[in-house]
């Protein structure tokens, strides 16, 4: 099945109690024990499982082409859930420019548990391979990476990881299953911030691991989710699953605003770099042809004149919310520097951009007047 129809009716059943169409949100936390101590739907209590979020697990897992999937409370909690499943002494390989709350937790949290890490280059796969140890058991990537928009080459990464024995995890929070299917090119588990383009309405928190294969080490991440207890909500699961339902379509719209965006800004004088995998110019555009279908809603633009023109341009877009975050029906532009603090690598006059769900000719109205 094509994945508008997947999305539209994985994980949804008419309710069978009452006929009702759109599924209702259970918020009982415990489940009625039969006679015989069994349960009629499965479920026990509300932090080991419960209908809304089964619903959503295998919406994720089918989006995916997983074999099973597992949300937990926020993208974050996802990761930390990856991370915890490891053991002191284990050692990760993770990209230099990974998301920076994954950079934090292995550096701020799993360092002082024996975690080892090497943080890399991922566009350069010689140095991957020379950053593999025997004790390597994860190799993460995030593509494409934020805030510079790099490519990485999922299937080669994948190669690497299998063959040094580690487990190759992709954050695919940016490309979405619509664009970029992991599994599918060798990786082993996805990892999604559902907070961002699947929940896609910026109201919602939440997190997931989809998995291509149902082994040990997903029996730990189970255990992470339901012994550690950071699950989301059943109305967050109701609202990401909601979400669900039309992101193929909101993908499409996302990347040809985008499509129009980076056109636009790439042939502007004020503009001194626009990186976006669509553009041919970008230097990870071959192997994003190659492995996603379309290049995403997210770009990166360096504005020439430096900082201060960076932060003048973002304050000046009447469109365009100055936010962090991305995914949402609305643009969101971000002066990540800011962001990230002083030991930060990002350029002072780079801007995010997440391009939302307007008419791009009033996004691209809006810029060209805020340029001017
Ligand atoms: C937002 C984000 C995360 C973290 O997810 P939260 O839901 O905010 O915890 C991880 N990776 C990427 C690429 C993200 O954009």
């Amino acid at each position: 099945m094509r994945i508008e129809t997947l999305a539209v009716h994985a994980g949804h059943t008419t309710d069978p109690s009452t006929g009702a169409v759109a599924p209702p949100i259970h918020l009982s936390t415990t489940f009625e024990r039969e006679g015989d101590g069994s349960f009629r739907g499965g479920h026990t209590y509300g932090r080991s499982s419960n209908p809304n979020r089964t619903s959503l697990e295998l919406s994720l897992s089918a989006l995916e082409q997983g074999v099973t999937a597992l949300a937990y409370s926020s993208g974050s909690a996802a990761t930390l859930a990856i991370l915890q499943s490891l053991s002191p002494g284990d050692h990760v390989v993770a990209p230099s420019d990974a998301y920076y709350g994954t950079l934090r937790q292995l550096h701020e949290i799993f360092a002082g548990w024996g975690l080892v890490c090497d943080t890399v280059d991922m566009t350069d796969l010689t140095a991957v391979e020379r950053a593999m140890r025997p004790t390597t058991r994860i190799v993460w990537c995030e593509t494409p990476s934020n805030p510079m928009v790099r490519v990485v080459d999922i299937a080669r990464i994948a190669e690497l990881a299998h063959a040094a024995g580690a487990r190759c995890v992709v954050d695919n929070t940016w490309a979405t299953p619509v664009l970029q299917q992991p599994l599918a090119l060798g990786a082993d588990l996805v990892m999604h911030s559902t907070t961002k383009y699947l929940g896609g309405h910026s109201d919602v928190t939440s997190g997931a691991i989809v998995a291509r294969q149902d082994d040990d080490f997903v029996e730990r991440l189970r255990l992470m989710q339901r012994v550690g207890g950071a699950v989301p909500s059943p109305f967050d699961c109701w609202l990401v699953l909601r979400g669900i339902r039309t992101l193929p379509w909101r993908m499409r719209a996302h990347c040809a605003n985008a499509m129009a965006v980076a056109r636009f800004l790439e042939q502007h004088s004020s503009i001194e770099a626009v990186h976006y995998p669509g553009l041919p110019s970008h230097d990870g555009h071959e192997i994003a042809a190659r492995q996603m279908s379309d290049f995403g809603g997210m770009m990166s633009i360096q504005v020439r004149g430096g900082e201060a023109k960076a932060l003048g341009l973002a304050a000046r877009l009447k469109l365009f919310t100055r936010a962090t975050s991305l995914g949402g029906t609305e643009s969101l532009i971000e002066h990540r520097a800011s962001v990230e603090g002083p030991t930060t690598a990002t350029p002072v006059n780079l801007l995010r951009i997440s391009v939302g769900l307007e008419h791009p000719d009033d996004l691209i109205e809006d810029l060209a007047a805020a340029l001017s």
